[in-house]
């Protein structure tokens, strides 16, 4: 049997996910893990309890296509609370398996073939193959180290009749930088008048530092009217392995969002709706948690201090970025891989995101994790 004898693969350069790769590496070898960005430690016992009290009380079959819907008025609250814009439980809010899911079928429900989209690079791995399972043509705005500002005037120019869609990312991840309100009022400025649509990944939203305020495209009426805000419980609440997040959405937008959504995953498990629900009206969950991790930033940038690495700035996300140019000319994969097997610790390399590789010696630091493994992790980092 040798059928299919020539698969013609969809996406013939895309092997397996950086995460998932230098994950198992890791497992290997035996290193700390400071690669895929989750956290080591558990999540509030309120929220394991919910969960095992919904599977108890019968919450067991499908939830609906759309959401638990007094999940869905929580969200609804809290976003008009946050940011001042009301949005409607009923028809603008989905919930999904994780912010990667919310993406690709936001991605799917709006991109026709050649279609051309913005990402800014180093861009989150899942943006462009998405785009290319829908027909959509990736155009890469190169961001640079260290600063991976936005020159707004520059993305204006690569804007055309073919542009469909805008995808931003803040918190950004990998580098660790914000959008600030003039981020915002530029990219308003520059689709006022277009039919372009925006994704707006903002996962990290409560993962923030210095006094910074989160900027979500939801504060901006006219932004909000064009976009996918998509957001993940798994970052907030330390529960990546769940795969729970959500997309909000204008009811235009939403309504094709949610055709592609109920033949995909059709609805999300419902005890960790039902368990959602139940915590997120404890507002000091999120609010604590910029201070949380803040701990966690500056306690790892201490540790590594001395080490040869040299620091980036990190205002948001649960990640720090570092430059290893004095250590070492290899190739970024080669030297995380290297780190991983010889050294004890696992890193993911940002090359990865950008479309031509572009190495620029950087690689990216998950500091997630209880402050016993950081401490491990920085004495082995130290040694490098
Ligand atoms: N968002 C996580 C990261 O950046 C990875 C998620 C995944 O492995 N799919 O590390």
């Amino acid at each position: 049997m040798n059928f299919p004898s020539n698969i013609n693969s969809k996406l013939p350069a895309i092997g397996t996910t950086i995460f998932t790769t230098m994950s198992a590496l890791a497992k290997e070898h035996n290193a700390i893990n400071l690669s895929q960005g989750f956290p080591d430690f558990s999540p509030h016992p309120l929220l394991t309890e919910a969960v095992e009290k919904a599977m108890k009380s019968g919450f067991n079959q499908y939830a609906p296509m759309a959401g638990y819907l007094p999940l869905r008025e929580k969200i609804a609250e809290k976003v008009e609370a946050l940011y001042s814009c009301p949005i409607d439980p009923e028809t603008e809010v989905t919930i999904t398996a994780g912010g990667t899911q919310a993406i690709f079928t936001a991605i799917l429900s709006v991109i026709r073939e050649n279609d051309e989209v913005i990402l800014f690079a180093p861009a989150y791995d899942s943006y462009a193959p998405a785009i290319e399972l829908a027909g959509g043509k990736p155009l890469y705005y190169d961001l640079e180290a260290p600063e991976y500002r936005i020159n707004w005037t520059n993305v204006k120019k690569l804007i055309s009749q073919r542009t469909k869609m805008i995808i931003i990312n803040t918190p950004h991840n990998p580098s660790g930088t914000v959008l600030s309100a003039f981020d915002m009022q530029q990219l308003d400025k520059i689709t006022r008048g277009t039919d372009i649509v925006i994704i707006s990944d903002e996962v990290y939203e409560h993962i923030i530092f210095d006094g910074i305020e989160h900027q979500s495209v939801l504060r901006f009426p006219k932004l909000a009217e064009r976009s996918f805000v998509i957001n993940s419980f798994g970052k907030t609440y330390h529960t990546t392995g769940w795969k729970v997040g959500y997309c909000v959405a204008p009811k235009n937008l939403m309504t094709e969002f949610r055709k592609v959504h109920q033949f995909n995953v059709f609805s999300v498990n419902s005890i960790a709706q039902v368990a959602f629900d139940e915590i997120l009206p404890r507002k000091d969950l999120y609010l604590e948690l910029s201070a949380f991790y803040k701990q966690k930033r500056d306690y790892f940038h201490k540790a590594i201090q001395s080490s040869r690495f040299k620091l980036f700035k990190c205002e948001g996300t649960y990640f720090q970025l570092v430059s290893y140019s004095k250590i070492s000319d290899e190739r970024d994969l080669e030297f995380v891989r290297r780190m991983t097997r010889d050294m004890g610790v696992a890193a993911i390399p940002v090359s990865v995101f950008y479309r031509h590789n572009i190495d620029n010696s950087v690689i990216r630091f998950c500091f997630a994790k209880e402050e016993e493994t950081l401490k491990r992790a920085a004495e082995l980092i130290c040694k490098i």
